[in-house]
C-alpha cells in the first residue's frame, strides 16, 4: 500500500506554524467546510444576552471576542495539538485589559463581575486553554494577592501582573490531596526573616514558566493554612511539566516540588490564615469558571451551524436534516439556559447575596450542560467532529478538565447538597475511613 505524503514529508522541512507556511489553501485543504482556523460568526447568543449587559460590559465582550476571533483562532489547534504555549500571543492578550478582572486600582481593569465574566467566556469560545491560563493568572493569583496580600504586595506584584509582564500560578492541590486540599501537607515553618516551604504540589496551572508562583502551606506552629508568594528562582523550587493531557493541552500544568525553599517575611500573604480565608477567592473564581464552559459551548454551536450549512450529504446541506436540527436546537436551548444561570450568579454576587452553594451550583451544573452541549457537536461534525481543527473535538476534551477542577462535579454538588440540607455528606463514616 502507497500512502500519500502530506505536503511538509514532501518539502523535507516541518511546519512551526501557520504564519511560516505559505497561505493556506482553504478550499483544497478541507473541501467539506470551513475550519476554525476561520472562526464562525457568533450565533448563539439567540435570546440577545448583550441586553442585559452594560455598554462597558458590552464593549469588554467584543473587543475580546475580535482579538480572539482574528489573532488567537488561526493557530491555536497547532499549538493545542503540539501541547505547547503560544508565548508570543501573550501581548495580544495584555492589550485586552482584562487581566485582574474584578481588581480595582494597581493598574487592574476593575470590571465589574459580569464584565470579567463575558471576557472569560469570550476567551473560551475560541481557546478553553487560553481561558485557564488567564483565569488561573487573573482570577486565582492576581485575586489572592489583592483580597489577601498587604498593601506592599499589591503594588510591587500586581501592576506586572495586570501587564502581563509577569505571570502568576496559584498552588493549592497535592499529589495526595485534591478534593480533600483542606487537608495538604505542604509545611511552612518559621525562621528568622522568614519561612522555610517544603512539599510539593500537583497540576499547577502556568508553573513551568510563571514568574509569581501563590503557594499554599501548612504553618507547622499553628497547623493552620498559610499562603505565600514564591519567586521562581527561589533555590529548592522545581516545576515539572505533566505530559499526556488529553485537555486543556496548551495549558501548561506542572509538579512542583519545594526542597527548603526560603520565603522571606514579607512574601507571607497576611490574609491567609485558615483554610477559609481561601473561599474568598474561590467564590470568584467559581463564577469565572462556570463561564468557561458556556463560551466553549457557544464555540460549539457557532462552529456547528456554520459546517451544517456548508457541508452536503444526499443532494442537501446537513441542516436541511430534521434530526440534525434537533440536536442543533438543543445545543441552541442548553446556552440560553446556560447564559442565564451564568448571569444570575454575577447578580447574586454582585448584590453580596451569593452563597458557596450557589456558586456551586452554576460551576457543576453549567458543566454538565457543556459536556452534553459538546457532545453533541461532535456527533454533528461526523469524521471531523474527531480533529482539532474543527473547534468541536479540542472543546470535547478541554470540557473534561474543566468538570474536575475547582473542585469535580461531586465536591460542587455536595456544597450545594450540604447548604440545602444543612448535613455535610463529605467525609465517609469512620469505619469505613478505616477499611483500606
Ligand atoms: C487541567 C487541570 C488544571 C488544574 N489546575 C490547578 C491549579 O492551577 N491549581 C491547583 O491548585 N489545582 C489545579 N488542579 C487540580 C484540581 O483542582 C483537582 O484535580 C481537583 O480538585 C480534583 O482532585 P483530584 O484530581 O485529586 O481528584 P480526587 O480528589 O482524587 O477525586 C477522584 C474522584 O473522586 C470523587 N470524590 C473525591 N472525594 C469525594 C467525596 N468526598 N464525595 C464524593 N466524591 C468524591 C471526585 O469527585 C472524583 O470523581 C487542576 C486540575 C486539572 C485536571
Amino acid at each position: 500500500m502507497t500512502v500519500a505524503k502530506n505536503q511538509d514529508e514532501r518539502e523535507g522541512s516541518e511546519r512551526t506554524s501557520y504564519f511560516d507556511s505559505p497561505p493556506l489553501d482553504i478550499s483544497v485543504a478541507f473541501p467539506q467546510a470551513t475550519p476554525a482556523s476561520l472562526f464562525p460568526p457568533c450565533a448563539s447568543d439567540y435570546y440577545q444576552f448583550d441586553d442585559l449587559l452594560t455598554p462597558e460590559e458590552q464593549a469588554v465582550r467584543m473587543r475580546v471576542r475580535q482579538c480572539m476571533e482574528k489573532e488567537i483562532a488561526p493557530f491555536v489547534a497547532e499549538y493545542w495539538e503540539k501541547a505547547k504555549f503560544p508565548f508570543h500571543i501573550i501581548p495580544n492578550i495584555a492589550k485586552l485589559r482584562i487581566a485582574g478582572g474584578t481588581i480595582k486600582g494597581y493598574g487592574c481593569p476593575g470590571l465589574s463581575i459580569t464584565g470579567s465574566a463575558v471576557a472569560i467566556a469570550e476567551v473560551a469560545r475560541v481557546d478553553a486553554s487560553c481561558s485557564t491560563f488567564i483565569l488561573v493568572h487573573s482570577s486565582l493569583a492576581m485575586l489572592t494577592i489583592a483580597l489577601c496580600g498587604s498593601e506592599a504586595q499589591k503594588q510591587k506584584y500586581l501592576p506586572s501582573l495586570a501587564e502581563l509582564k509577569t505571570i502568576a500560578c496559584w498552588g493549592l492541590t497535592e499529589p495526595d490531596y485534591g478534593s480533600d486540599a483542606s487537608a495538604l501537607k505542604t509545611t511552612a515553618t518559621k525562621v528568622e526573616g522568614g519561612w522555610i516551604l517544603e512539599g510539593q504540589k500537583r497540576w499547577i496551572g502556568n508553573s513551568t514558566f510563571a514568574d509569581v508562583l501563590v503557594i499554599f502551606a501548612r504553618n507547622t506552629s499553628t497547623n493552620q493554612i498559610n499562603g505565600y508568594i514564591v519567586n521562581k528562582n527561589a533555590p529548592g523550587l522545581t516545576a515539572t511539566k505533566i505530559e499526556n493531557k488529553i485537555g486543556l493541552r496548551i495549558v501548561q500544568n506542572g509538579d512542583i516540588v519545594m526542597k527548603k525553599v526560603f520565603v522571606p517575611d514579607e512574601d507571607r500573604l497576611p490574609g491567609v490564615n485558615s483554610f477559609q480565608d481561601t473561599n474568598k477567592v474561590l467564590a470568584v473564581s467559581r463564577v469565572m469558571v462556570a463561564w468557561q464552559p458556556i463560551g466553549i459551548s457557544m464555540g460549539v454551536y457557532d462552529m456547528c451551524h456554520r459546517y451544517l450549512k456548508e457541508r452536503k450529504q444526499f443532494g442537501a446541506p446537513l441542516a436541511a436534516f430534521q434530526i440534525n436540527q434537533q440536536k442543533l436546537v438543543q445545543m441552541l436551548g442548553n446556552i440560553q439556559a446556560m447564559i442565564l444561570v451564568g448571569w444570575r450568579i454575577c447578580k447574586l454576587y454582585e448584590a453580596g447575596k451569593m452563597t458557596p452553594g450557589h456558586a456551586s451550583l452554576a460551576k457543576s451544573w453549567i458543566t454538565v450542560k457543556a459536556r452534553e452541549t459538546a457532545s453533541i457537536g461532535r456527533e454533528l461534525l461526523g469524521g471531523n467532529g474527531i480533529l482539532a481543527d474543527f473547534l468541536v473535538a479540542k472543546a470535547f476534551c478541554d470540557i473534561e478538565p474543566i468538570y474536575t477542577y475547582e473542585g469535580t462535579y461531586d465536591i460542587n454538588s455536595l456544597v450545594t447538597g450540604r447548604e440545602v440540607t444543612g448535613l455535610a455528606s463529605f467525609k465517609p463514616a469512620a469505619s469505613q475511613r478505616s477499611r483500606l
